[in-house]
């Protein structure tokens, strides 16, 4: 499975409808400071389900959406389609009955966010765990921002750790262990108050 496409449409300085193709092999962004390389990388980490506005460098998440230029008025909402390219069927369990994935992220003012994986509503949680299970996702370690390399550099053992976790493919497994010790303490709760009852009977 390969990222094969992303298209931006009122994110960030992308106005209009902007694709960027991603073909085999190296793909370079070349341009003048300020023409939105960065912003390029932030759409893929946004439609990957990231969620902070610090690493969105903006002080909200719909800060994300168009803020308008002189000749543009802002725009409503902003969107984010990827599309991937998996003809060797290698996507996680459970996307991985179509040649083409295609996620879409779309935030609207005063709404929020909702994504979209081929064609039907999906949770922020199922885009997270797509990607996790891919090996990348938004906080993917592939994904190398300025600064990245001297903050690598300096890092300490358990931050290295993550990094070679992502590698081997377990990052998912740590959201569902979450998942299942939140569970495990609801079904404590539970039990709990059954005691309670049956001691109130007693
Ligand atoms: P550099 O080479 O200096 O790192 P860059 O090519 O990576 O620059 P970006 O940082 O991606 O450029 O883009 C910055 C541009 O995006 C700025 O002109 C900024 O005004 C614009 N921008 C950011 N957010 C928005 C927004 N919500 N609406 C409109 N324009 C925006």
């Amino acid at each position: 499975m390969h990222f094969s496409k992303l298209r931006l449409t009122g994110f960030k300085s992308f106005v209009d409808p902007t694709d960027l193709i991603i073909t085999d092999g190296l793909t370079g962004v070349v341009g003048p400071n300020g023409c939105g390389k960065s912003n390029l990388l932030e759409a893929l980490r946004w439609v990957m389900g990231e969620n902070r506005p610090s690493i969105m460098r903006g002080g909200g998440m719909e800060d994300v959406i168009f803020a308008g230029a002189a000749s543009r008025p802002a725009r409503n909402f902003a969107e984010v389609v990827c599309h991937m390219d998996n003809s060797d069927r290698l996507a996680p369990a459970g996307f991985n009955d179509a040649d083409h994935l295609e996620v879409i992220r779309r935030i609207t003012r005063d709404v929020g966010s909702a994504y979209k994986v081929n064609g039907k509503d999906a949770r922020a949680k199922d885009v997270q765990m797509l990607f996790a299970d891919a090996s990348t996702g938004a906080h993917s370690q592939a994904l190398v921002s300025q600064g990245k390399i001297t903050d690598l550099i300096n890092a300490k053992p358990k931050a290295r750790r993550k990094i070679l976790e992502e590698a081997a493919g377990i990052s998912g497994l740590y959201q569902r262990r979450h998942e299942a010790e939140l569970k495990l303490k609801g079904a404590e709760t539970n039990l709990a108050r059954v005691d309670d009852v049956i001691e109130q009977l007693a």
